[in-house]
């Protein structure tokens, strides 16, 4: 694809903050964006020009916004493909359909994870509540099920310890299809984050620490410790190999564990991520305005880290209502989402401190 000049349109799906920050560094390089997104209060549409607020199913509104854009993509992974289909005609989208179909499907991506030399957590597959013994019989206690599908932020997911309340917990995963996933005794948790252009050129940021609380990602930072710094070749070279096998464009981040046995994989997002917030203030070139590049055909920029030390926090819930406390200290960039509704474990924003 020949690059796209500024002035073109950048079509994207969902509109969440991740949307909008894509948004905010496309109109930096002036792109115009135009959100797709079925929720009528969509914190990317505040900052775009152009928002069709309808489901992801409606085939005439997805074809005419795909009209109104030059390249499409996406800031939420669980978008419905089919229905993707329909929009390929009209406008390039990337990362391509066959990345998001593998990377909405926990067996998919740990399989391929698997066929490329990669480590996973041992696994296996509960179709239905009379799968769940012999799969945990399989994984051992304490396992985690997770739902194959829709899985964010650790929703849909239980820990089990032992083999009482298995009906329990088949009922917290909503009964659908699952997987059981042995539990890692791991030191750390990090994540790969790489941009990859169209001519197959990679780049990678600095390899975040990462810090869940709840299941959710509440601290990122960089430059990680040596436990971590030990496998990040290791793990750089399977997120590479999961890129070029899905001849991908764009953001990529893969989620590891550090073991004592080297890196263990266990998901991949296939869009910015929030393990790379850090890099709007905190590299050369942000993850955002780099998965613009990339979409658009564009020059890749600098990867490399602007400060010797970065630290991300993320405002959950009612952290965010601390922000008048946040901005007095003149070192913090804070970025708030702009959500009216807060809510136990929403993200509403996150504070990125540099240290020289
Ligand atoms: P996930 O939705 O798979 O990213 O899981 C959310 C968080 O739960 C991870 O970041 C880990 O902190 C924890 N977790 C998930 N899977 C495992 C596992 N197999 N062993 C230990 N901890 C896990």
């Amino acid at each position: 694809m020949a690059s796209l000049a500024p002035g073109s349109t950048v079509g994207i799906l969902g509109g969440g903050q991740l949307g909008r920050m894509m948004a905010v560094s496309a109109a930096q390089l002036g792109f115009h964006c135009h959100i797709y997104a079925p929720e009528e209060d969509s914190v990317a549409a505040h900052v775009a020009r152009q928002f069709t607020c309808a489901e992801y199913h409606d085939s005439g509104a997805l074809i005419s916004f795909a009209e109104s854009c030059d390249v499409i993509t996406f800031e939420w992974e669980n978008v419905p493909v089919s229905p993707l289909a329909l929009i390929q005609d009209n406008s390039p989208l990337h990362p391509s359909i066959g990345a998001l179909n593998v990377a909405q499907n926990r067996v998919d991506e740990k399989n391929l994870a698997r066929a490329h030399g990669g480590q996973t957590a041992p696994f296996a597959v509960v179709n239905d509540r009379g799968d769940l013994e012999a799969a945990l019989e399989q994984t051992g206690y304490p396992a985690i099920l997770k739902t194959t599908r829709m899985g964010y932020d650790g929703k849909g997911q239980a820990r089990i310890h032992s083999d009482e309340n298995l009906s329990q917990h088949w009922h917290d995963v909503g009964r659908q299809p699952s997987i059981a996933e042995g539990f890692i005794n791991f030191s750390h948790e990090f994540s790969v984050i790489l941009v990859r252009g169209q001519d197959g050129a990679i780049r990678y940021w600095d390899t975040p620490h990462n810090i869940h609380e709840d299941g959710i990602l509440a601290h990122s930072m960089v430059p990680a410790p040596s436990e971590i710094l030990n496998q990040e070749t290791e793990a750089r070279a399977l997120a590479a190999k999961l890129a070029e096998e899905m001849d991908y464009i764009g953001v990529l981040t893969c989620e590891f564990f550090a073991t004592a046995d080297g890196p263990v994989f266990n998901e991949m997002a296939p869009r910015v991520h929030n393990s790379g917030h850090w890099t709007i203030e905190g590299a050369v070139t942000s993850q955002f305005e780099n998965h613009i590049r990339a979409i658009c055909g564009l020059p890749l920029g600098d990867t490399g880290l602007a400060a010797k030390r970065v630290e991300m926090h993320n405002l959950i819930g009612h952290q965010a209502d601390d922000w008048g406390e946040l901005l007095a200290e003149s070192g913090n960039h804070l970025h708030l989402y702009g959500k009216t509704e807060v809510r136990d474990g929403r993200k509403m924003g996150h504070v990125t401190k540099l240290f020289f």
